[in-house]
């Protein structure tokens, strides 16, 4: 369906609310976009979880839809392979595939979506407004309840449809739920880990202290750090571990002693290069990690899920945003067949498209186990077969 007066609300600018908002706009629909945070183009905010991500071929894919394969091209950190830390400080890299010529790619969450609402906003048929949060969606009457953030004034939109792509909260998520009008399936799977971000920063001359051109893992076994590129020369560590269990956990470091003694022990090379360890770990929150599945994703024509707001998942393929980019390209291509209705439109989506991510979201749970273990042990099992050899 190809009516270009249609009108689009989108909730959420975010990932995959601001490539949506491009290409729908490429495509000539009036769109409109809400969010709720503050523009992060002008003001000093992170862009929400994780400060960087693997950028795949499956996210690039969706780059080249949109005509900006290049100027994303700058802004990324090739990663050839995994370097592995063993304990004593030894490393291993260890290629993705084997075929050095495939890398994945560290990128900025904020610059890229601070890219794409730009290129959203060249469109004169796409207009975002920030600071205003969804309360809740009437998708029988395709309306959206908002909140001004500043003012706390309410007021209410209304659309031919309407897309939330507002993340793993989604307000319309939650009103499909809570409305109770279909028979809605929802599940939210949570892992025992948690995650909080730390960093390496850039040595005093703007070095990077470590090797730039890959994905850092520390694996031990119940627990793991990570560390992905900046292009400032710092890096953005992450500390997988569980809350609870172990004798390290979440719950019991609560002193910067437990915390550098957590460290020297289980991570001591990293620990060198980060001085600032204490005052990250206090001053960053912990978060947890889940996986949510749910269906239908649209109600008739009027509403639809996209992006982590229909499938969230954790982050250990490093395909959450890759996927939800993907369903942008999915929905594209559907929308090419000029299938008549918005209602026949979702369907069709949500058929070709829920099996891919159910099973991305199976597979991200296994690679949880696969990273902080396995992985570890079988490569450093290789290595010492090589120099034994
Ligand atoms: P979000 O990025 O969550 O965006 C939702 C937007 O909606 C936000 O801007 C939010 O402010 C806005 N919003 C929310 N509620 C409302 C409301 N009520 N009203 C208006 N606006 C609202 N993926 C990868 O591909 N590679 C990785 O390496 C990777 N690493 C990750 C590491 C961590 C620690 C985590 C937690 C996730 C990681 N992901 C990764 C997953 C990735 O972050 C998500 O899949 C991706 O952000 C989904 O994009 P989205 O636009 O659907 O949702």
């Amino acid at each position: 369906m190809e009516n270009k007066k249609q009108n689009i609300l989108i909730i959420g600018a975010g990932l995959c609310g601001s490539l949506l908002a491009l290409r729908l706009g490429q495509r000539g629909y009036n769109v409109i976009v809400y969010e709720m945070r503050p523009d992060l183009r002008s003001t000093d905010i992170s862009a929400g979880r994780s400060i960087n991500l693997a950028f795949s071929d499956r996210g690039n894919k969706a780059m080249k839809m949109v005509g900006i394969e290049d100027k994303v091209k700058a802004l990324c950190i090739p990663m050839n392979g995994r370097m592995l830390h063993d304990k004593e400080g030894n490393t291993f890299l260890s290629n993705y595939s084997g075929r050095e010529y495939e890398y994945i790619n560290s990128i900025s969450r904020s610059e890229l979506n601070a890219l794409l609402l730009t290129e959203a906003e060249k469109h004169d048929n796409v207009t975002i407004h920030f600071n205003k949060r969804c309360q809740s969606v009437d998708f029988e009457k395709t309306t959206a309840l908002f909140e001004d953030y500043n003012t706390k004034d309410e007021f209410i939109e209304d659309a031919d449809c309407i897309i939330a792509t507002d993340g793993a909260g989604s307000a319309l998520r939650k009103s499909y739920f809570l409305e109770r009008k279909f028979l809605f399936s929802f599940s939210q799977q949570w892992l025992t880990h948690g995650y909080k971000e730390l960093s390496i920063l850039p040595s005093e001359n703007g070095d990077y202290k470590t090797y730039k051109n890959a994905l850092h893992i520390w694996p031990r076994g119940d627990f793991m750090v990570i560390a992905l590129p900046n292009l400032d020369g710092s890096f953005t560590v992450t500390l997988f571990l569980s809350y609870t269990e172990g004798e390290y956990n979440f719950n019991n470091l609560t002193t910067p002693k437990i915390v550098t003694e957590f460290f020297e022990k289980e991570f001591p090379d990293a620990l060198e290069l980060m001085p600032n360890l204490v005052d990250d770990f206090f001053e960053n929150p912990t978060a947890p990690l889940g996986t949510v599945k749910c269906s239908p994703w649209h109600y008739k024509g009027n509403t639809l899920l996209m992006g982590d707001s229909a499938h969230a998942i954790v982050p250990f393929y490093g395909q959450g945003m890759n996927a939800s980019f993907e369903d942008v390209v999915e929905f594209d291509k559907i929308l090419d067949q000029n299938l008549g209705s918005w209602e026949t439109i979702f369907l069709t989506y949500e058929k070709i498209r829920k099996k891919d991510t159910d099973a991305i979201a199976d597979l991200a749970v296994d690679n949880f186990h696969e990273m902080k273990d396995h992985v570890g042990q079988a490569i450093f099992q290789e290595k010492r077969k090589i120099e034994m050899a």
